[in-house]
């Protein structure tokens, strides 16, 4: 009888062990230990064998069997953690090219208005450093300015102007973006921004969301926000300001109003999306860009009070910046500088 309970003991531990190596979210965990994460998971395997030969429960063959049954499912452990750890091999729950749809079960999805588009998922294919960056494309939902979402998911009133007035209780539910001084409409510079950031990101390692990666998707600005908060590690919306200035006033962030600060969902992110901001903003400056004042603007936006992971509006310049891939592109370089920047 001894014996059946034994076995019967340990098979249920050594499955405990498998189980959890098979699970992504604790060899995620340990990933993040980084060098001594295999050593950590070392002590805690032997000092749970100790601990089990100490019990006296274990007759001597049965023991040595468990422990071998033990040793092999640490070194697997130990195998899948290191494949993970290896940039080489992607550790994404998504597959290149998929489109994310919104699950109209996750927190929040029920306050969009516009929601039958899908977002599309591309990964690194080397150096991968297990984040998914949101780009998310201003603008560019046909019909998004015939609708209304709530402003705030607590159905507060705003609480500074913007393109929808303060006080007000509801916003468009995606508007239609500034025109830049030669004509080109917003919608289309903040794509091929998109386009030519996610190039970037994704020679440097991290995997992307792009929310818009054509002329329409049919996600409005709560849409876009749930879909990031869901799959993205962090959220970045591309805009330019629509400020009626003739000259350029340069690069900032929307950061987080004081009068948003305890509200939920922003009372538990707000520093995260402002840290972000702060990181973007030194990295356009680090290539030279020109920054507004002291580059950054509070202002309540729909994007902010939904946001759940780190998350920024980001303005890259006004109807008089210049929109050449070849300034894009740099601009896209202080994004990605930003980004590796930030801390985690
Ligand atoms: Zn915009």
């Amino acid at each position: 009888m001894k014996k059946l309970y034994t076995s019967v003991f340990c098979m249920l531990l050594c499955s405990c062990i498998l189980t959890a190596c098979n699970d992504k979210t604790p060899l995620s965990k340990l990933q993040k230990g980084s060098s001594s994460s295999d050593s950590s998971f070392r002590k805690l395997i032997s000092s749970s064998l100790v601990s089990h030969r100490l019990s006296g429960f274990f007759s001597d063959s049965r023991r040595d069997h468990c422990t071998r049954l033990f040793t092999d499912a640490v070194e697997e452990a130990i195998a899948q953690n290191a494949s993970i750890s290896n940039p080489s091999i992607p550790s994404s729950n998504y597959t290149n090219g998929q489109q994310v749809a919104l699950d109209p079960s996750w927190k929040y999805a029920d306050h969009s208005a516009i929601s039958s588009g899908t977002a599309t998922i591309y990964l690194a294919t080397s150096n991968r450093k297990g984040k998914i960056i949101g780009v998310n494309a201003g603008h560019g939902t046909s019909g998004g300015t015939a609708v209304k979402t709530l402003c705030h998911p607590d159905g507060s009133p705003k609480t500074t102007g913007g393109s929808t007035a303060e006080g007000a209780i509801q916003a468009i539910a995606v508007s239609s973006g500034m025109t830049f001084a030669d004509g080109t409409p917003e919608p289309t510079v903040t794509l091929r921004m998109a386009q030519i950031l996610k190039e970037k990101l994704l020679a440097e390692g991290y995997d992307v969301l792009m929310v818009r990666d054509g002329e329409d998707v049919q996600l409005d600005n709560v849409a876009r926000t749930v879909l990031c908060n869901h799959v993205a590690d962090c959220h970045i919306a591309l805009h330019w300001d629509g400020d009626g200035l003739n000259y350029d006033k340069g690069c900032f962030y929307i950061s987080v109003p004081d009068t948003l600060k305890s509200m939920e969902p922003v009372a538990s992110h707000w520093q995260q999306h402002d840290a972000l901001g702060e990181a973007l903003v030194a990295g356009l400056r680090n290539i030279g860009a020109t920054i507004y004042q002291n580059g950054h603007m509070s202002v309540d936006l729909t994007q902010t009070s939904y946001s759940t992971i780190p998350s920024v509006d980001v303005e890259l310049g006004n109807a008089a910046s210049d929109h050449s891939d070849s300034t894009l592109s740099q601009l896209a370089d202080g994004l990605v500088q930003g980004l590796n920047q930030y801390s985690w």
